[in-house]
C-alpha cells in the first residue's frame, strides 16, 4: 500500500497568512497527503513567506535554506515557497535560491498538492512550477481549514487586501484591494469552527473596519459581527486591525453590549503628529485619530485598547517624537507595539528624505518601549484581585498551562499563567488573578466553565 505523502509547512508572518496556512493544508489532507508536524518527518515542506518588512524578509528567506539543508542528509525530497515573499520577489527567489523547487504567489494554492506530488515524483524537470505575480485572489470562503492553532481559538479573515495607501506599506501591492468574503461565507466558516469545538473568534484583514465598502460602499463590520455573535458554540469575538479613520458608533455599541463581544480593540495608528501622518498619507488627521482614541474609552468602559506605532519615519522630528512619546503617556494603551521604520523598496517613502538613521528610529522605538513596559505593568497590578474570564489555551513547551484573559490576544500579548490540571484546554473559566508582572499575570482556576 503506497504511503501518502507527508507534508510539513512553516508558517511565518501575520495572522492572516497563518490562515492562508491553514486554508492551503486543508487542501493537502483533502488530497489525501499527509501533514505532518515536523520538516525532519516530511517529504515536502511548504514555507509559507512574509514579504513585510526587511526583517520578515530575511527570517523568510533563512527559514528556506535551513529547510532545503534537510534535502542533504534528510529523507526530504522538496521544498515549495508561497506566501508574500513568493508574490513580492517569485523570479528573484527562483534565480537566487536553487534549492527551491516551487514557488507560488498569492493567486491559487490548488496547485500544490499536485506539485507535491510531481515532486515526491521525481519529476525530472528543476522546476515543476512557478505562479507569482498574479491577481492575488478573490475572497473565497476557507471553510476546509487545518487548523494550526490551539482549539480555543481561530482566526477569521474577512477580507483580503487594502484600499489604503500607506506609504511605507508593500502590502497593497501583494495583496491588491480590498475585497470582502460574502457575509454568509464567514458564517458558515465560524459554525464550521464553533464545530470544531474553538470558543473564541479573532476577526483579522488588513483593515477590518473596511468590511463591506467594496460590496456596496457602506461599512458592515458591525453587522458580521452580530452574525457571528449567533453563532452557538462561538463565546469571544475579538476585533484586530481597525484603522483609525471611521469607527462606527455601532461598532463600539456591539464592543459594550453584546454578550460575546470582547472588550478589545487593535486599532494600529502608526503614530499621531500631523506632519508625519500626512506623509505617512494615513489619510486622517492627528485630531481624528485622538478624537477615535477617546471615544473608545468613553463608549466601551473597561475596553483593552491595543495599538501599534512606527518610529523613525522619513522626516520625523524630535518633535514629532516627542509628541508620539506624550501620547503613549498621556493614552495609556493596554498594549502596544513599537517597530523602527523598516525602509521598503517599491513604497513611496523609500525616496522619501530626509531618512532617519536606524540607530536613531530604534533608540526611540526602544524609548517608548520602555515607557510602555511601565503603563502595561500599572494595568496588570491594577487588575491583581480581580476575578476574570480565561480562555484556556492549553499547555507551552515548558508544560506550564497558559491561558488569555479578554485583555490579551493570541501570540501579540499577554497571558496568564494557571496551575497545572486546574483547567480544560479549550474551555473558558472564572479566574482570580493573583500575581502580575510586567508581561502577563498568574491565576487561580475559582470556577469552571464560566
Ligand atoms: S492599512 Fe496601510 S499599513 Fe495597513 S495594510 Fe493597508 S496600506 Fe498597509
Amino acid at each position: 500500500m503506497n504511503e501518502a505523502i507527508r507534508v510539513s509547512l512553516v508558517s511565518l508572518g501575520c495572522a492572516r497568512n497563518l490562515v492562508d496556512s491553514e486554508v492551503l493544508l486543508g487542501r493537502v489532507v483533502e488530497e489525501g497527503l499527509q501533514v505532518v508536524t515536523d520538516p525532519e518527518d516530511a517529504d515536502v515542506v511548504v514555507v509559507n513567506t512574509c514579504g513585510f518588512i526587511e526583517t520578515a524578509k530575511q527570517e523568510s528567506i533563512d527559514t528556506i535554506l535551513s529547510v532545503a539543508s534537510l534535502k542533504e542528509d534528510g529523507n526530504l525530497k522538496g521544498v515549495i515557497a508561497v506566501g508574500c515573499l513568493a508574490q513580492r520577489y517569485g523570479d528573484q527567489l527562483k534565480e537566487q535560491i536553487p534549492e527551491l523547487d516551487a514557488v507560488f504567489g498569492l493567486s491559487d494554492y490548488s496547485n500544490v498538492p499536485s506539485v507535491v506530488r510531481r515532486i515526491v515524483n521525481g519529476s525530472d524537470r528543476r522546476w515543476v512550477a512557478t505562479v507569482t505575480g498574479g491577481k492575488p485572489k478573490g475572497a473565497t470562503s476557507d471553510r476546509k481549514r487545518f487548523l494550526l492553532t490551539p482549539q480555543s481559538y481561530a482566526y477569521l479573515r474577512i477580507s483580503e487586501g487594502c484600499d489604503h495607501t500607506c506609504t511605507f506599506c508593500a502590502i497593497p501591492s501583494m495583496r491588491g484591494k480590498n475585497r470582502s468574503k460574502p457575509l454568509d461565507v464567514l458564517v458558515e466558516e465560524a459554525q464550521g469552527l464553533a464545530a470544531a469545538g474553538v470558543k473564541e473568534l479573532v476577526v483579522v484583514a488588513e483593515d477590518s473596519t473596511a468590511y463591506g465598502l467594496d460590496i456596496d460602499k457602506k461599512r458592515h463590520i458591525h453587522t458580521l459581527l452580530e452574525r457571528l455573535g449567533s453563532v452557538d458554540g462561538i463565546e469571544w469575538i475579538r476585533l484586530m486591525y481597525a484603522y483609525p479613520h471611521t469607527v462606527l458608533p455601532e461598532l463600539t455599541t456591539f464592543l459594550r453590549e453584546h454578550p460575546k463581544a470582547v472588550k478589545y480593540l487593535d486599532i494600529p495608528i502608526q503614530h499621531i503628529s500631523s506632519p508625519m501622518l500626512r506623509a505617512m498619507k494615513r489619510g486622517v488627521k492627528s485630531e481624528q485619530v485622538r478624537g477615535i482614541l477617546d471615544r473608545l474609552r468613553g463608549e466601551v468602559p473597561g475596553i483593552t485598547v491595543r495599538s501599534t506605532l512606527i518610529t523613525g519615519f522619513p522626516g520625523e522630528t524630535e518633535q514629532d517624537f516627542q509628541e508620539l512619546k506624550a501620547l503613549v503617556q498621556d493614552y495609556r494603551f493596554e498594549r502596544l507595539g513599537v517597530f523602527p521604520y523598516s525602509r521598503e523598496e517599491d513604497t513611496p517613502a523609500f525616496d522619501m528624505e530626509p531618512q532617519i538613521e536606524p540607530e536613531v528610529a530604534e533608540a526611540r522605538a526602544a524609548e517608548l518601549m520602555e515607557l510602555q513596559r511601565g503603563i502595561m505593568r500599572e494595568f496588570h497590578d491594577a487588575k491583581v484581585g480581580q476575578v476574570v474570564d480565561v480562555v484556556v489555551d492549553g499547555y507551552d513547551e515548558d508544560g506550564l498551562l497558559m491561558g488569555r484573559s479578554q485583555a490579551d490576544a493570541p501570540e501579540v500579548d499577554g497571558r496568564v499563567l494557571l496551575d497545572a490540571a486546574t483547567a480544560e484546554p479549550g474551555t473558558i473559566v472564572r479566574v482570580e488573578l493573583t500575581h502580575a508582572d510586567d508581561y502577563q499575570w498568574r491565576g487561580r482556576v475559582v470556577a469552571g466553565d464560566a
